[in-house]
């Protein structure tokens, strides 16, 4: 009988004032303050001679560059392939620009080179402390997020309050304890925006997850030295806190709750039955909408060029109308050369501990897309990510197209040239429910 192996770690990834902030369009400087550290945090588990690493990151989301460039040195520094290492954002929306978004703040070199060093450290950190560990897994009743797809009585659309709408009120936790019973780590899941803090921040913080992992932390360190608690963001496309651009209290009311939930799950979890690590990766072309027509598109530069010559007249801030601009210029580069957009790369991992399944999804996923891969899953404990392994932008239901708003018509603008196409949702359910399936035997 094999045993399991687990080590965690935690790292500050704090950056220096000034860096810029991504998120939220139109902020007007670099971060001006510090609220509370971001974190990188590390699961190392070994089974059978079998090495995994889940890694949370209090980060809005990770080009490919750097998850490319973690995974190179992960995979060097401690035998973990790419297959075998999850990257998850918490979606911070007051965090540094660790993902490229149009208009919204550039990338600062020398703080990601100390990042993506700082986080396969971390990785190698974790891996050196593998020790003997029971694992358990748990649920508990929380909602800290409403779905903010709200239709008017006009019929549009916009981002506001849906009560009706579907979100998951619930938060997973494994539950990782050293042999002898001391805690060593709790892995914890919830979906909602990161967005307590809005767009008028400067100040770095994790927002509502930050204060949920140091609730969480303190709840636990009554069993001994308190465990690395890791926060991972579910799939959040439509989900934004409750409420949103409101102030740091209601960050940390809201954390509170989460942390003091995800105690309860950790608290009442079961043990794992099995002991095993798998794994399996599958990396699709999500294909796009086809782009506007060369006179449409062509137009549509002059209008924004326009645009932006009116607000440059006007001494307005010109950032992101500069962004748009871009973004018609691609648009126009697009419909003239649609072959040099043959589709989306978009990554679905799947991680196996025991018995319980991590999804790992690479973009801004509707919830509806991971209860659907949680009812087909052949797993009865299946746990489903966004924002993992890079980010791409949204993924709305197929269903969702028809009312459009922001997720639909207008964030893919900022991540790139043109939306993916409503089959998209199907595409990456099924890849998800057969990469479980083989691995399910
Ligand atoms: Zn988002």
């Amino acid at each position: 009988m094999s045993n399991w192996l687990a080590g965690a770690a935690e790292v500050t990834i704090t950056p220096p004032l000034g860096v810029r902030l991504t998120g939220f369009a139109g902020r007007t400087s670099g971060a001006t303050g510090i609220h509370d550290d971001l974190h990188a945090r590390v699961l190392a588990l070994e089974a059978d001679g079998t090495r995994a690493a889940l890694v949370t990151l209090d980060l809005l989301g990770l080009d490919a560059d750097l998850v490319e460039c973690i995974r190179a040195r992960v995979a060097e520094t401690c035998a973990i392939p790419a297959e075998r290492l999850l990257l998850n954002c918490s979606h911070t929306h007051s965090g540094p620009a660790s993902i490229s978004l149009r208009g919204l703040g550039e990338r600062d070199s020398a703080y990601l080179d100390v990042l993506t060093r700082t986080v396969a450290g971390a990785v190698r950190i974790a891996c050196d402390r593998l020790e003997p560990a029971a694992l358990r897994f748990g649920t508990a009743p929380v909602r800290v997020g409403i779905n903010r797809r709200e239709k008017l009585a006009t019929g549009q659309m916009i981002l506001g309050r849906n009560p009706e709408g579907p979100l998951d009120p619930r938060v997973y936790a494994l539950r990782v304890d050293s042999a002898a019973g001391r805690p060593l780590a709790i892995l914890f899941s919830h979906a909602a925006h990161p967005v307590v803090l809005a767009g008028d921040n400067l100040w770095i913080t994790a927002d509502y997850p930050g204060v949920a992992a140091a609730v969480l932390r303190q709840i636990e360190a009554g069993r001994g030295a308190p465990p690395v608690a890791l926060f991972a963001q579910g799939c959040c496309g439509n989900i934004n806190s409750d409420p949103v651009g409101a102030d740091f209290e209601a960050a940390r009311r809201l954390g509170t709750v989460l942390g003091a939930a995800a105690a309860i799950a950790a608290e009442t979890a079961a043990p794992l039955e099995e002991v095993g690590l798998q794994a399996a990766t599958r990396v699709l072309s999500l294909p796009f909408l086809p782009p506007p027509s060369v006179e449409e598109a062509a137009a549509a530069v002059a209008a924004q060029r326009e645009r932006l010559k009116q607000q440059q007249a006007a001494g307005a801030p010109t950032a992101l109308q500069q962004a748009m601009l871009e973004w018609a210029e691609d648009t126009l580069r697009a419909a003239r050369e649609p072959e040099r957009f043959p589709g989306q790369p978009f990554t679905v991992q799947v991680l196996v501990v025991g018995e319980v399944a991590f999804v790992a999804l690479s973009g801004e996923v509707f919830i509806e897309l991971a209860l659907d891969i949680q009812a087909r899953s052949p797993f009865a404990r299946t746990v489903v990510l966004g924002y993992s392994n890079g980010c791409s932008g949204y993924v709305p239901t197929a269903d969702a197209y028809p009312d459009g708003g922001y997720e639909v018509t207008d964030a893919y603008r900022y991540y790139g040239t043109l939306m993916i196409a409503p089959e998209s949702e199907r595409l990456i359910t099924n890849a998800a429910v057969s990469l479980l399936a083989d691995l399910a035997g």
